[in-house]
């Protein structure tokens, strides 16, 4: 679904990405690792096109991102295709960023109804049964204030199934959150990387990659220390840095 090569990235003079790859078949669950400040959370928002890189392909469906201007002036030239891309990776962050001004309900309706225009009827079902999924099919009418952090966060997960993405992006969507609610939202994740969504997930947490990962991709400084399978990674750990790093996380 999503095939990235040899992406680069600056902020003006810091390079944060020195030429990375990552491919998310369908189906598969990619998980991120790596130390704070490494560049996990810049590739998954370039790989939603939420910010501009400087050199490297990012293609969707097999098809690439086009692009205007070269180096810092490199963004994409097609609007349409930004949005088809944006709408099919819907990403859920570390800080569950719902709408306060409108219930649980109207969040995860939100952008099906008035971005992609979907029947307002159609999606309020689809709505409601995401947010059964998720265990808060109670909570429709309530207001995000209203909610404990685990049960937000699993709203914002609801919000980014009600897109019918073809993949899901999350950024440390458990950091914000106190241990017995990180496991709420756990079994969420792990329920749906079990039905075989595709999914890259950026996460500090070493069991949950080891246990739902299909691949785990180490980078350190912007680059790609160490990849393969979660058993090999945290089993084998080839690299003296992954290995520094995996002590330092248990
Ligand atoms: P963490 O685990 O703390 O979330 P991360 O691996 O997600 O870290 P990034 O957020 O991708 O790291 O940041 C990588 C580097 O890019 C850091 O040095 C950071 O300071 C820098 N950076 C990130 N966003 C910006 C920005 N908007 N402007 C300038 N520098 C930025
Ligand atoms: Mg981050």
């Amino acid at each position: 679904v999503i095939r990235v090569r040899g992406l680069h990235k600056s902020y003006g003079p810091l390079e944060v990405l020195k030429g990375v790859d990552l491919t998310a078949p369908r189906g598969h669950v990619i998980s991120l690792i790596g130390s704070s400040g490494s560049g996990k959370s810049t590739l998954l928002r370039c790989c939603n096109l939420l910010e501009d890189s400087q050199a490297g392909e990012i293609q969707f469906e097999g098809e690439a991102v086009r692009w205007k201007g070269e180096g810092l002036r490199r963004h994409p030239s097609d609007r349409a295709q930004v949005t088809r891309i944006r709408t099919n990776l819907s990403m859920v962050f570390q800080q569950f960023n719902l709408w306060s001004h409108l219930t649980i309900l109207q969040n995860v309706m939100e952008a099906p109804v008035t971005v992609m225009r979907r029947d307002p009827k159609e999606v309020e079902a689809k709505a409601r049964e995401y947010l059964a999924k998720v265990g808060i099919a109670d909570k429709a009418d309530a207001w995000p204030a209203q909610l404990s952090g685990g049960q937000q966060q699993r709203a914002a997960i609801a919000r980014a199934l009600c897109m019918e993405p073809r993949a899901l992006l999350f950024d440390e969507p458990t950091s914000a959150l106190d241990p017995e609610l990180e496991q709420e939202v756990i079994r969420v994740i792990r329920s749906l990387a079990e039905e075989g969504r595709t999914m890259v997930l950026v996460t500090h947490d070493m069991k949950l990659a080891a246990d739902c990962s299909d691949h785990v991709i180490f980078l350190h400084q912007g680059r790609i220390e160490e990849e393969g399978p979660p058993a090999a990674l945290f089993g084998q750990p080839k690299s003296e840095r992954l290995r520094g790093f995996l002590s330092a996380s248990t």
